[in-house]
């Protein structure tokens, strides 16, 4: 092993570091895509379907836009990447629907999985703090090509309920929230800034650094950093009993 921790805990994130960013471009933007019409068509009562319509209707000034006129707004914001709710919300319904049905599969680096079974069966907990909502993240380790993952993990964080992944308030939040010290938890990303924010908490942190990635070039500063997930050793005081 290349790094050694003695920690209760690891929080993972998920884009560029447990699962490839590109997934989320080529797979799952394409899927909602094709989706939408659908969603607006059968799903019109569905109160969360009406409440991101109207959300369109008021971003765009048009109070009257039908349905093939909201399609055409949320594949534009799809083009330029806007993270608005309403999209957001609704890529979410069609997202969480595509992985119950079995239409898609999440993605996961080969190293990860069998990292995430030594480490959960050596007592460590596991938990996932992603800008990616919580909803999405559960679909996301259910629908593993592996089967369902969940049952690893003891918790969910998103910058809802935990806050911005580059403030250190944020992983004081969850530190506080999973009862596990500061200094127990190991944190896995691939973002500097991120790594910064968790260390300022007190916290341990590896820069995960994967070929590919966006920020795989710009690397993780002083940060320590591992290729893969067998290149982090963990010992557990937790398992001891
Ligand atoms: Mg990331």
């Amino acid at each position: 092993m290349t790094l050694q921790f003695a920690v209760d805990a690891v929080v993972l994130d998920i884009e560029g570091t447990t699962s490839a960013t590109g997934f989320v471009v080529d797979v799952l933007y394409p899927y909602s895509r094709s989706r939408f019409a659908a969603l607006l068509a059968e799903r019109s009562d569905d109160p969360a379907v009406t409440r991101a319509v109207a959300q369109v209707r008021e971003l765009t000034g048009d109070v009257d836009a039908d349905a093939v006129q909201i399609e055409k707004t949320l594949n534009t914001w799809l083009d330029e990447d806007r993270k608005a709710t309403p999209l957001k919300t609704l890529q979410g319904i069609i997202w969480s629907e595509g992985f119950a049905r079995g239409d898609l599969v999440s993605h996961f680096y080969d190293d990860v999985v069998p990292a995430l079974r030594a480490w959960h069966t050596a007592g460590l907990r596991l938990y996932v703090y992603s800008s990616g909502s919580v909803a999405a993240q559960r679909a996301w380790f259910t629908s593993s090509p592996e089967g369902d993952l969940l049952p690893l993990v003891s918790g969910l964080y998103d910058t809802e309920n935990a806050g911005p992944k580059q403030e250190p308030e944020s992983y004081r939040r969850i530190a506080d929230a999973t009862g596990i010290a500061p200094s127990r938890l190991l944190f896995l990303s691939d973002r500097p800034g991120e790594l910064d924010a968790a260390v300022a908490a007190g916290w341990h942190a590896v820069g995960v650094r994967r070929p590919g990635e966006p920020y795989f070039e710009q690397g993780v500063g002083d940060h320590a950093q591992a290729g893969a997930f067998d290149e982090i050793g963990i010992t557990s005081t937790r398992s001891t009993t």
